[in-house]
């Protein structure tokens, strides 16, 4: 409604809301398989990307440095890297999950990414440090290890797929003011109106459903929900048994083949200490972690390797002798 109100003021009766956009009224369960169907219909995908708030949060590198000059030193000053806070996702988490959802559908390729022009280089910084996403870079001065780069969120480690992006366009504030004041008159023109215009053209007329030989890489669907059964899905479309947690409430879905293992199972396979530490990188709380069994997956049998993939950090972890481990 508040859409459709702003819609009314700004263009009062020259032009219908219901006439231009087709708006899906959705609640907390309904929106994530709703936008998976729009994606996988869609013949683009116009993505804007803003702050949640006035701007970005600034990407910032932890600053304590890591001895290695004996073994419990570094490994003390290693965790206190680990308690370091991860960076303030760079949007709102909705807008995060539907670029996961857009590389799961493989439609990066048809979706054009629109910012401010201001804002273009943070994205990009962002989309360079994704890159290194699930890895810990130092560099190394004398005996000491500084950290390179900063702890993103799983969320923001989703950016990295918009390099795949058809393209980029960006619009002004003062674009924005002009668009104020002429109420999408006809004669509203700006550059980034007509880039928007031909990068638009160019996804609808483009074939890049198919690769190079010819074959379609469009993926129409993927299963959501839960089910007992073993299904083909991202990232790799291996058989995975995901039975507790609905495939799109997942940001980050391991590769491989494996079972889905319930929180309950690994409650009992952990010390209290190690329940209440949670993900060993980040201290994630239990029920942000996603666990998963290989062992279960090929033999049918109770195992006692269970891993995690946190789905705050994105990183993996291990069950072991009553503790969640790095791995
Ligand atoms: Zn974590």
């Amino acid at each position: 409604m508040t859409l459709h109100a702003y819609w009314d003021k700004l263009f009062n009766s020259e032009l219908q809301f219901e006439q231009y956009i087709d708006y899906v009224e959705c609640d907390d369960e309904s929106w994530r398989p709703a936008v998976h169907q729009r994606i996988s219909e869609a013949s683009c995908i116009v993505l804007h990307l803003s702050p949640k708030g006035d701007e970005f949060p600034r990407l910032s590198v932890p600053k304590t440095p890591i001895s290695i000059r004996s073994m419990d030193a570094f490994s003390d000053q290693f965790d206190e890297y680990y308690n370091t806070p991860l960076t303030h996702p760079s949007s709102g988490s909705g807008l995060l999950y539907e670029v996961a959802f857009l590389d799961r559908l493989k439609r990066m390729r048809r979706t054009l990414l629109i910012c401010e022009n201001t804002e273009l280089d943070h994205i990009q910084e962002v989309i360079r440090a994704a890159h290194g996403a699930g890895m810990d870079v130092f560099d190394l001065k004398g005996s000491e290890l500084h950290p390179h780069a900063p702890r993103l969120t799983a969320l923001d480690n989703q950016l990295v797929a918009l390099s795949e992006a058809h393209g980029i366009v960006v619009y002004s504030q003062e674009e924005l003011r002009g668009l104020r004041k002429s109420r999408l008159t006809k004669r509203w023109k700006s550059r980034f109106t007509t880039k928007l215009r031909s990068s638009l053209l160019k996804v609808l007329l483009s074939a890049t459903d198919t690769d190079s030989v010819g074959h379609s890489t469009r993926r129409h669907a993927i299963p959501l929900g839960k089910s007992p059964e073993p299904r083909r899905l991202p990232p790799d479309d291996e058989l995975k048994v995901i039975q507790f947690t609905n495939v799109e409430d997942l940001l980050v879905i391991p590769y491989g083949k494996f079972v889905e293992v319930q929180l309950g199972d690994v409650y009992r396979a952990l010390s209290a200490d190690a329940r209440s530490r949670g993900c060993p990188y980040c201290h994630a709380a239990l029920d942000d972690i996603f666990f998963f069994s290989r062992e279960l997956a090929s033999t049918g049998t109770a195992t006692t390797e269970i891993r995690g993939k946190c789905q705050r950090c994105g990183r993996q972890s291990l069950v072991e002798n009553g503790t969640l481990v790095d791995v």
